[in-house]
């Protein structure tokens, strides 16, 4: 069997995370079993499309890496991919269906359904439309038809019976004909609805593998009643579970949870998302953890996909990242940190290259590169007691000793290289009778105001330069 999938966003405004996972699976099994892969866009919901999304769903597939086969904006043989461009084939086949006895025309107004729900409620009853225009005369049918009057395309489900499908998660499902009610398939305005176009498009794009995430999962025995009713086999379902924020919530971007895009801009690396989100219901059933877009397009398969929802933990994701941020290639590592340096930092007056260097293994996410670093900008305020430090033997009296100390020895730097700062401070410390930790860790503080600093006293003397560290190192000192 040649394996066609599918990924089809609706153009609702961002790749949420959910979205990425089932994209991301999707076109896993297709590369795995060296199949197509195909983006179609559902936008037949006209009122929540959102004016620029489609162009952002294109760009977040890039990003991520997930190149497709056919799309909109790459063609392919099964064209258009976008559902509102192909509004000219789900009419026939509607009609098509209606011969077949798998749909009717319904003319109810919207106050006789209103009228109907209204009293399904009073009775606490769920409700469902009851069929009328199934019964009216075919001659009045065409009548009203031929006089152009408002209608839709329903959906006939029989009355009696069980509808089911074969999911390759869980397995047989099946439910009571009778709990279904006859949908609506094209609308008034002559688009079909999400129920009748997924049918048809995936029918006629040959798709093979139909994976999606479980808020589909009740509906899918309505959709293989259509398929039986057109007398077509029916493609593999595979629905996801949800990705969850915590035991109790949904992922949600309404409740501020990041979007891909929003990740992205955070500074997270792609590379390090497509690793986290693969295993978010999926597992390799070995330890291993780190995995490439290309060893997942090796080793994915449907054996390990998992059926409880998983958990998007943020800070899983940001260990990933960190994992990836300190492998990236230094000079990798240096194009992406420049943006985020130079929010804080003038680049003519700080060496980008060596505070690069520093960062590169103490980096979670690329936005928390400014905190870590404005310091050099800025002396931050600080109260003295950050000199204590009982480990290193240090309190504001020692450092007030430190701190006199090391003045003379920096002031006797000339060439101000790391080096040189280094050398001068460590020749110094012996005969002081000091511990070094008593003499680096207040001069740091000293310099930086800060407890936690990437680099340690030499390296930020060397940063700040000459004049500057000279000046905070006695500002320093005189607070004391
Ligand atoms: N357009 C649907 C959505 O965005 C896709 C569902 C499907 O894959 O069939 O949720």
């Amino acid at each position: 069997m040649q394996v066609r999938t599918r990924f089809a966003p609706s153009p609702t405004g961002y790749l949420h995370l959910g979205g990425l996972r089932t994209a991301l699976y999707t076109y896993l099994f297709a590369r795995r079993n060296g199949g197509t892969f195909i983006l179609r866009i559902e936008d037949t919901d006209q009122e929540r499309e959102v004016p620029g999304a489609v162009e952002k769903i294109y760009a977040s597939m890039r990003a991520a890496g997930l190149t497709y086969d056919e799309g909109p904006d790459v063609g392919g043989g099964y064209g258009p991919y976008v559902q509102t461009q192909r509004r000219h084939l789900y009419l026939p086949h509607a009609e098509e269906l209606v011969k077949r006895g798998g749909a009717y025309y319904c003319f109810c107004t919207k106050e006789r359904l209103d009228e109907a729900r209204a009293e399904a409620e009073k009775k606490g009853e769920s409700y469902k439309y009851d069929k009328h225009c199934l019964r009216l005369p075919k001659e009045e049918v065409e009548r009203r038809l031929a006089a152009g009057d408002m209608h839709v395309i329903r959906q006939n489900v029989p009355p009696t019976g069980r509808a089911g499908f074969d999911d390759v998660l869980y397995g047989h499902v099946e439910v009571d004909c009778s709990t279904l009610d006859d949908n609506v398939l094209i609308k008034a305005d002559g688009l079909p609805t999400y129920n009748f176009a997924n049918v048809v498009d995936d029918h006629l794009m040959a798709i093979t593998h139909v994976m999606r995430g479980t808020e589909y999962l009740s509906s899918a025995p309505k959709y293989n009643l259509l398929y039986e009713s057109f007398g077509w086999t029916p493609p593999m379902y595979v629905h996801l579970p949800v990705v969850m924020r915590d035991a109790t919530r949904k992922l949600s971007k309404r409740y501020g949870d990041p979007s891909f895009e929003d990740l992205l801009e955070m500074g997270y690396l792609k590379e390090a998302v497509i690793n986290f989100i693969a295993l978010l219901g999926w597992s390799p059933r070995s330890e291993r953890e780190f995995f490439t877009l290309p060893e997942l397009e090796e080793c994915f398969d449907l054996e390990g996909l998992n059926k409880s929802p998983s958990i998007f933990d943020m800070n899983k994701l940001t260990w990933f990242n960190f994992e990836y941020m300190r492998k990236l290639p230094f000079e990798e590592f240096l194009t992406l940190a420049t943006p985020w340096l130079s929010k804080v930092l003038d680049p003519a007056k700080f060496d980008f290259r060596r505070i690069a260097e520093l960062l590169n293994t103490r980096t979670e996410v690329l936005n928390r590169i400014p905190e870590m670093v404005d310091f050099l900008a800025e002396m931050p305020e600080f109260d003295n007691e950050l000199y204590t430090h009982k480990k290193m033997k240090t309190d504001p009296a020692v450092a007030k000793a430190a701190l006199a100390m090391m003045r003379p020895v920096l002031e006797g730097v000339s060439d101000w290289t790391e080096e040189s700062l280094h050398a001068a401070i460590m020749e110094r410390i012996p005969e002081t009778g000091m511990k070094t930790g008593q003499v680096l860790w207040p001069l740091r503080i000293a310099l930086s105001g800060k407890a936690s600093t990437p680099g340690g006293a030499v390296e930020i003397a060397y940063l700040l330069g000459r004049d500057e560290a000279l000046r905070r190192l006695e500002a320093s000192r005189s607070k004391l």
